[in-house]
């Protein structure tokens, strides 16, 4: 009889553990939505990654509930891969300076503001 330890592979650990990541993005979706405004494209974004995490975790259940083989992971993480590539505009808006100065933005015009612009370039939201 051949018993195969499903609790260390790689789609047990990732159903196990996923859904925290998935949590965590929707937490921050729900943050985003405070400066709606502002982040139509980067609170997409957050939801497009949530998406794509629910995918890999249904995927990695499925290989648990049938047993296959964790092999069948490597072509999903590489079609997410591509879409993440195929799409970055509209998976990865967050830039880390400034558009137009080149500054290093904040942490909050990173994650919240579409424009991609420093405080000083783009006065808008700093009630917030
Ligand atoms: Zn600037």
């Amino acid at each position: 009889m051949e018993t195969i330890c499903k609790s260390n592979s790689l789609s047990a650990v990732l159903s196990d553990n996923l859904y925290i990541l998935i949590l965590a993005i929707l937490l921050l979706n729900l943050i985003q939505r405070r400066y709606q405004k502002y982040s139509q494209k980067k609170r997409m974004a957050t939801l497009y990654f949530a998406i794509l995490s629910l995918a890999l975790m249904a995927v990695s259940l499925l290989i648990i509930h049938f047993n296959l083989s964790d092999l069948i992971l490597a072509p999903l993480i590489l079609g997410l891969g591509i879409i993440i590539y195929l799409a970055r505009n509209r998976f990865l808006p967050f830039r880390l300076h400034c558009r137009k100065c080149s500054k290093r933005l904040p942490f909050k015009r990173i994650i919240f503001f579409d424009s991609n612009c420093c405080d000083d370039c783009d006065p808008r939201g700093n009630d917030k």
